[in-house]
């Protein structure tokens, strides 16, 4: 059972879709200017770039458009849904949406089947995700498919984010703190991780992978994380910023300032991160945000990574 599954969170733009959900309903959108239908949620329409776009009700009558059974999760949190069938649903409407099938065996599951919705429960604050099932099958009675095993996410999809606009400098310089932000979810680092990192990145020095040898004569008293582990780790910790930036085409990692391991994390630890905007520029080919993100081990003033990440918005 995983704590760390990761969640959508809402945006400006995308917030109806998941209110609609919370109502078992599927809301889309379609074109005021040419009718096409539009999914995943826009600000404008692909088909004639009109900024004209409304959200209508649709019935969530689908057709099964592609679809593969995975048995290795996709991330370790995804353990306990083995065998998960990810599938491409085509709506109605015509537009596709990225899902999974459930309460079908496989041996069900068949290209251009018919589909229905399901609203699966997937916490107690009312937040469902949009899953699919045959025709056939009790769409009511899989809401709560998985239900006990997805608790609650640590940081809040619902909770009211500040929406900063990229043209609005002034709110975009407020955000530069010397205050960190709340702690994200916590991410365990067991010997698992540390083993398949090693095997990934070719770095399997004894530290890291060998607990014998690290227990008898490592200054840690056994294995540790790489460094480099530590760091790209931070991809699944959910950092609680309280703002979401607007308005940009796209964000680009531009690599980091500043890039410290202080502290081991040694194997077993749970790790968690918390972030803070040290400086917002104006650059020739769009705005460059620096991050201060510091992961710790649970419990340790000291932080294990401190990495000054550079996001460049365009
Ligand atoms: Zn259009």
């Amino acid at each position: 059972m995983s704590n760390n599954k990761p969640m959508p969170v809402a945006t400006e733009i995308s917030a109806p879709f998941w209110e609609g959900l919370k109502a078992e309903r599927v809301l889309i959108q379609q074109c005021n200017a040419c009718s096409h239908w539009v999914f995943y949620p826009r600000r404008h329409c692909p088909a004639c770039l009109a900024h004209d776009l409304s959200w209508r009700e649709v019935s969530g009558g689908a057709t099964l458009y592609s679809f593969t059974v995975t048995r290795i999760p996709t991330l370790p949190d995804f353990a306990d849904e083995m065998p998960q069938i990810l599938a491409v649903i085509e709506l109605d409407q015509g537009v596709r949406i990225n899902s999974n099938l459930v309460g079908l065996d496989e041996c069900e599951v068949n290209i251009g089947m018919r589909l229905q919705p399901v609203f699966a429960e997937v916490d107690a604050k009312g937040n469902r995700l949009l899953r699919f099932t045959g025709v056939d099958k009790d769409a009511a009675g899989l809401k709560t498919w998985g239900a006990a095993e997805q608790p609650v996410p640590v940081s809040e999809p619902g909770v009211a984010r500040r929406q900063i606009a990229l043209d609005d400098v002034d709110a975009l310089q407020s955000l530069i703190s010397e205050t960190f932000s709340p702690w994200s979810n916590q991410v365990v680092v067991d010997q698992a991780l540390i083993d398949a990192f090693a095997q990934l990145s070719g770095d399997d020095y004894w530290i890291h992978t060998d607990p014998e040898r690290a227990r008898k004569h490592s200054p840690f008293g056994g294995t540790i994380a790489h460094g480099a582990l530590v760091q790209i780790l931070q991809s699944r910790l959910q950092l609680n910023l309280g703002y979401e930036i607007t308005g940009f085409s796209n964000m680009v990692n531009y690599g980091s300032n500043r890039l410290r391991f202080p502290a081991p994390v040694p194997a077993g630890s749970t790790i968690h991160a918390r972030a803070r905007v040290k400086q917002v520029e104006q650059i020739k080919s769009g705005t460059q945000l620096t991050l201060e993100i510091n992961t710790h081990v649970l419990g340790n003033d000291r932080p294990s990574v401190i990495n000054e990440l550079v996001i460049v918005y365009l």
